[in-house]
């Protein structure tokens, strides 16, 4: 099952608003805005570019706050 969920990415450089869809298990680290074509990578500590730039955490992150990268026993 996969969803996708939508929101709006703010272009740090223009301060372009794009509406996009966030795939729900990919981790997008590339974000070329549409109106500077300015390519943008996430701030450090984040896992993509919607949770540095976009008005909601990624997919990934909204599923479980203790489901992070650990292997947990
Ligand atoms: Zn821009």
């Amino acid at each position: 099952m996969s969803t996708v969920i939508e929101t709006k990415i703010t272009c740090p450089n223009c301060g372009n608003i794009e509406q996009v869809e966030m795939p729900d298990y990919v981790c997008i680290r590339i974000y070329k805005c549409p109106s500077c074509e300015k390519v943008f990578h996430p701030k450090e500590g984040d896992c993509c570019v919607f949770c540095s730039y976009a008005e909601d955490d990624c997919p990934s992150k909204q599923v479980g706050e203790d489901s992070d990268n650990q292997l947990k026993i």
